[in-house]
């Protein structure tokens, strides 16, 4: 059956074009061909191999292979099925998303730096000579006897050296051409450590992935540890224990950028003798990035550290994947193939038979409902590695404070402002957090505390100027703006309010004479601000930090005792089911940042809802509880874990077209919905305009996650859209909007 091949074309155009392909050449989706394009050479990747339509005598026949193996592993293809099956992305799209663009294309290769080594030795008499009239020269050859490779000519004068030129000549030397690695982390000095003796609580989870390791049917382990637990220590041993046995080991962390403590902690135990450690995040340069990746293809590599798409790390061997705080949105991808990295390490786990160990403090109620099913695997820590006691938390009630300040934005209350000045005093140091999330804007009233929600969806209503109206993000519903508090019949009710920026300027008139530093998306857009920030914390020359969730997570000051949420409401408020999660990992999160040194830690939360339960069972530390009370509200509204869900979203800088495309998509998918699925209304997106793009988005969901995708990518295949409106669907979708 003659075959043909759709070949993803080298260059920045991105461009797929199928070729026949000649008998007998054994091409697979991965190679690397050769192809004629406009009567020129060209390279591409093969993405698809098919039967080639019959009669079909227009397809040209590609040249060649450029190299016989192809660049994803069989397995990993396996997963690109299953992703394809799944999310129903195009298989094409997978493939892209599987081979970074510096690896397909000809752009990048492999860098060489000129090196000499000894061609013939000169004779005794011949040095004696050199030693007395060609100083240079003789101190070129006395170092390259010595050495057991060769050495860079930048290190000996420069290629244009007259002395190694005349070594050359007279045929003593030889130079070549080295290839040399761009390593990422060139020149960061690293003390090595030793493994530390375990505690019985991380002995436990240590052999409970040992167990794994060798088990034919592996299940995913939970390693559900409190802050401070320790759950690095047990991911380096664990990833020991692999390397042990010949495997090899992922490990993909939230946010790499704000991980470099961790990054650091596994070169300092495994790059002692050789190189095994390779990284692939999005802050790599290209030939950076080409260089890991060949490395990890090579098996060079033994030990792969990076964020999300190191899942597709094309490693022999597999024997561990680690994902730590497993629970973080950011393993999410917003584009297409919209995967989730945790989920697809767990489908690696299942394909390779590999062992999976997702660590959390605060791990999320899909993965936890995993263990409850007993598909997972449950491992708790529950005590601080080092001994210390958790941070004791303190919750101030904002309605109070709003009522003493009159209606101004009451940014710190009285108890937190006097704790700030403690620290301060005893040249300790503060952290004050604010998750300001955008553009969603619910309604909360100051005196009382009341959010205003859907009736049948337990989420804040979200204010839509526009239309001047109360929309629900989930269903649909609409409500009218009320005049005052239905709850206490106060007028003063209004919109959530102010963010770091504002709360930065505040704070400064308050503690002149102290440095304070911000960090969220605006301040952090130049390179290495971030790494900079924290170093100058860390360094004792900030005082204060003030920052979004950025600093919620990873960061290890001991001189912090203090931290302050400036206000939990924000995020508990936010139009989305998942709220009182994320708010509870967050304070959870943040509450780990004080006092991990010898010194206490204090904890203040700022809210004008004290007893709402994510802030009462993250301040007592009680995750089963917050489960027990999060879960019976998800089974009651139907949200996951007990059903999946998917946005589907049109966009369009004409406003009526997104919003009428749309509309027509919501009626095709109304018709033969599948059973259990719940399909929402049509609304404007909360990020109504972006990059001068009108959004609007509805919400399905279902017990079945492929039944949904299926339905929804048949609707999409059987409706023509308008050329300038764009579809995209998003199943298992973290951010709504
Ligand atoms: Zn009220
Ligand atoms: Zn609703």
């Amino acid at each position: 059956m003659p075959l043909s091949a759709s070949v993803l074309i080298d260059g920045p155009s991105e461009l797929v074009f199928d070729y026949a392909i000649p008998d007998g050449l054994p091409v697979r989706p991965g190679c690397r061909v050769r192809i004629p394009l406009r009567n020129r050479p060209a390279t591409g990747t093969v993405l698809r191999v098919a039967e080639k339509p019959q009669g079909d005598f227009a397809l040209r026949y590609l040249t060649d292979l450029v190299d016989p193996e192809p660049l994803v592993t069989p397995e990993l293809l396996k997963l690109a099925e299953w992703i394809t099956s799944y999310y129903g992305t195009p298989l094409e799209q997978v493939i892209r998303a599987f081979i970074p663009a510096s690896i397909r294309g000809e752009k990048t290769s492999a860098k060489t730096a000129r090196a000499a080594l000894i061609e013939k030795a000169p004779t005794e008499e011949e040095l004696a000579t050199m030693a007395k009239r060609a100083k240079r020269q003789h101190a070129i050859i006395e170092l390259l006897t010595g050495a057991t490779e060769p050495i860079p000519v930048a290190q000996l004068g420069g290629s244009a050296s007259a002395s190694l030129k005349a070594l050359s000549e007279k045929g003593f030397i030889k130079l070549i051409d080295l290839e040399v690695r761009r390593d990422p982390d060139a020149g960061e000095t690293i003390i090595p450590t030793e493994p530390f003796t375990l505690n019985n609580e991380q002995a436990e989870a240590l052999e409970a992935v040992s167990d794994s390791l060798i088990s034919e049917k592996p299940d995913p382990i939970l390693l559900h540890g409190i802050t401070g637990s320790g759950k690095t220590e047990v991911y380096l041993q664990a990833t020991q224990k692999a390397l042990d046995l010949g495997k090899n080991v992922i490990i993909l962390l939230p946010e790499i950028a704000l991980a470099p403590q961790t990054v650091r902690r596994f070169k300092a135990r495994f790059n002692q003798l050789d190189d095994k450690i390779a990284v692939q995040h999005s802050h790599l340069s290209q030939g950076e990035r080409f260089d890991e990746w060949n490395r990890i293809r090579s098996g060079e590599a033994r030990i792969i550290i990076g964020a999300r798409s190191a899942i597709f790390a094309p490693l022999r061997d597999l024997g561990l994947i680690i994902v730590d705080e497993e629970h973080e949105p950011a393993y999410k991808q917003d584009n297409p193939p919209k995967y989730h990295a945790r989920d697809l390490a767990v489908v690696r786990c299942r394909l390779e038979k590999c062992a999976v160990l997702l660590g959390s403090a605060t791990p999320s109620l899909e993965t936890y409902n995993n263990t409850l099913l007993k598909k997972y695997q449950l491992v708790k820590m529950t005590q601080r590695a080092d001994g210390a006691t958790l941070p004791l938390t303190r919750v101030v009630d904002m309605r109070i404070e709003s009522r003493k300040q009159k209606g101004r934005d009451a940014i710190l209350s009285d108890r937190l402002r006097t704790a700030i000045d403690e620290r301060l005093e005893k040249s300790e140091q503060v952290i004050l957090f604010l998750n300001r999330r955008g553009f969603a804007r619910s309604l909360q009233c100051p005196p009382c505390g009341h959010a205003i929600e859907c009736n049948h969806c337990a989420i804040p209503l979200t204010y839509h100027r526009s239309e001047e109206r109360l929309v629900c993000h989930i269903c649909g519903h609409q409500a009218v703006v009320p005049r005052v508090c239905p709850e206490c019949k106060d007028p003063a009710i209004r919109f959530q309010g102010y963010g770091t920026e504002k709360a930065e300027i505040i704070l400064n008139k308050l503690f002149k004479g102290y440095k304070i530093a911000r960090l969220d998306t605006d301040t952090t857009r130049r390179k290495n601000a971030l790494r900079d920030t924290l170093r100058d914390f860390k360094a004792k020359k900030i005082h204060i930090l003030l920052g979004t969730q950025m600093i919620a997570k990873g960061l290890d000051f001991p001189n912090v005792t203090l931290v302050g949420v400036l206000n939990a409401d924000l995020s508990l408020y936010a139009p989305d089911f998942r709220a009182g999660e994320r708010t509870f990992q967050l304070l959870t999160q943040v509450a780990g940042r004080a006092g991990r040194g010898d010194l206490a830690g204090e904890v203040i939360i700022q809210t004008s809802t004290p007893h709402s339960p994510s802030i009462q069972f993250a301040r007592h530390h009680d995750f089963d509880g917050f489960v027990t009370q999060e879960l019976e509200m998800r089974k009651q509204f139907s949200y996951p874990p007990y059903t999946h869900l998917a946005l589907l979203l049109a966009r369009s800088s004409h406003e009526r077209r997104a919003e009428f495309t749309l509309e027509t998509l919501h009626l095709k998918l109304k018709e033969n919905l599948p059973e259990g699925v719940i399909l929402g209304d049509p609304i404007p997106s909360p990020l109504t305009r972006s990059h001068s793009q009108f959004r609007f988005q509805l919400l399905l969901r279902g017990p079945n996650a492929r039944v949904l995708s299926r339905h929804i990518k048949k609707i999409l295949d059987a409706t023509p859209t308008p050329e300038d409106v764009i579809v995209t669907s998003d199943l298992d979708a973290y951010d709504l909007g």
